[in-house]
């Protein structure tokens, strides 16, 4: 029996489905066109370049896996980019489907001739831009999916782009940074940045003044729309109606709409559902909070716009323990950088401390003793019982002195409360232990490797304490 390209690929989906995330999939495996198989090689058409790209960057094992599972080992893939009209390497007909319109080949009514020429001021905030929103894991779909959409607007599958996420994780910032790169690269093209309060505010005014169609034609005739918080169109019916026809005006043209929302489409509540319907045509993307790492970028990159140098343990410190929001980790930058200027203060730990705790709560308490043999037990997988217990077995012991080492080096305590911690024993054996440890961090790299992790997690366990 030979497999026709239709049954390999729904096989493959199969596998595929099992081995990632339902949005994922949908994201990006549905919109996927199986088109031919020949000598075990099966082509795909995938809607534009950067679809290309992701899976390759993101699916590439998974996919070779699933091709040589289902066409044997010299089972190959070939992609197929979907262009408008024709696809770039294909020879076996078009696709039937045109996805992507272009404004020439429609009329369009209501535009009145050569308004599209008037350059609209496009309400951006130029500070917010690519080069400063520092990229992680937490924003990665998001952002390089901004970035497409500012290569070529209105012509990738994005449309809507819907960046979602929480308060302060960056959703305005990257739907400027879209809204500025397509300023520079499409001087010709229309950009306008709205929030929806604004937006509501106009559409009530238009309504006083008897002129809503003169708006809806200024909204119609955008070329990238940019709506902020679209979340606050709940509840108000007649603003969601205009939005609506205004909405299918700008889809229909080909023209790229940008939305923002603090949940993902499925959630919002108070709007009627065809608009909800429209924003999950396109892609959704959510902003989540960002990593240490990620946060320890942020930090750098804001003191730099600053001009400001602060020492690594600093920078640590901060980003350990403001760790849910980005505006607050740059609130706390701004307000110490304010704080040591205005009273002259140097940037020092404890300045930092004060600042970060009214940021955030529950910080900066000391770590216990008790925390830290929690940590190791967790991390080492000896029960707590053993690391104050009497076993000498070599992992209970290794254990115990990383404990020790690690009270010495992170609380208060005195050798001797350190020895009554372990089970009664004496400071010379807390002093014993640490000078054991200092030796294995030299020679070996486990201890070394083990060590650090533990510090991390004693730094970051300190904002986690929340009594
Ligand atoms: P939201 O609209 O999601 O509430 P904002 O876009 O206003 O959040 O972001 C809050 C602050 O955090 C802004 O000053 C923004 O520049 C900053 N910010 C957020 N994410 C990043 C990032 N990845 N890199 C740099 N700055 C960021
Ligand atoms: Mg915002």
């Amino acid at each position: 029996m030979t497999l026709d390209h239709l049954s390999a690929w729904e096989n493959c989906l199969q596998t595929i489905r099992k081995s990632i995330n339902a949005q994922s999939f949908k994201t990006w495996f549905e919109p996927i066109k199986p088109i031919k198989l020949e000598d075990s090689s099966l082509t795909i058409q995938v809607p534009n370049n950067f679809f290309y790209e992701w899976l390759e960057e993101n699916y590439v094992g998974l996919l070779k896996k699933t091709i040589r599972q289902e066409l044997g080992p010299t089972g190959q893939l070939e992609y197929q980019i979907f262009v408008e009209n024709h696809t770039r390497t294909g020879h076996n007909g078009g696709p039937t489907e045109r996805r992507f319109y272009s404004p020439e080949h429609i009329a369009n009514p209501f535009v009145i001739p050569g308004i599209k020429k008037i350059k609209v001021d496009p309400q951006l905030n130029a500070k917010y831009r690519f080069e400063n929103f520092i990229e992680g894991d937490c924003n990665k779909l998001a952002r390089s999916a901004g970035k497409a959409i500012a290569k070529n607007p209105g012509g990738t599958a994005f449309n809507p782009l819907v960046i979602y996420g929480d308060v302060g994780l960056g959703k305005t910032h990257l739907a400027h940074a879209i809204g500025n790169e397509v300023v520079e690269k499409f001087k010709q093209k229309n950009t306008i940045y709205v929030s929806t309060e604004r937006f509501t505010n106009q559409i009530i005014e238009s309504i006083k003044k008897n002129s809503v169609s003169d708006l809806v034609n200024f909204y119609q005739s955008i070329d990238v729309l940019i709506v902020d918080d679209i979340q606050f169109l709940s509840g108000k019916t007649k603003t969601q109606e205009i939005f609506f026809n205004i909405f299918n005006q700008l889809h229909q043209l080909g023209k790229q709409i940008i939305l923002t929302s603090d949940r993902p489409p499925k959630s919002l509540e108070g709007i009627q559902d065809r608009l909800i319907s429209r924003f999950k045509w396109g892609l959704s993307a959510d902003l989540q909070t960002p990593d240490l790492e990620t946060r320890m970028a942020i930090v750098g990159s804001k003191l730099d716009d600053e001009k400001v140098t602060l020492p690594q343990h600093i920078i640590e410190f901060i980003s350990y323990n403001v760790k849910d929001n980005v505006r607050e980790l740059e609130g706390v930058l701004v307000s110490l950088i304010a704080q040591s200027s205005l009273n002259n203060k140097t940037i020092d730990i404890n300045l930092v401390k004060s600042v970060v705790e009214n940021f955030v709560t529950g910080i900066s308490k000391e770590i216990t003793i008790e925390n830290i043999k929690q940590l190791v037990s967790d991390h080492l997988k000896v029960s707590v019982e053993k690391i104050q217990g009497k076993t000498r077995k070599r992992e209970v012991v290794m254990a115990r002195q990383l404990s020790m080492y690690l009270a010495k080096h992170h609380t208060n305590s005195s050798l001797k409360a350190i020895g009554d911690n372990f089970g009664g024993r004496d400071h010379s054996t807390v002093i014993y232990s640490c000078k054991t440890v200092e030796d294995l961090i030299d020679t070996d790299p486990l201890v070394k490797d083990a060590l650090h992790e533990l510090e991390k997690k004693v730094k970051m366990s300190l904002s986690g304490m929340k009594s």
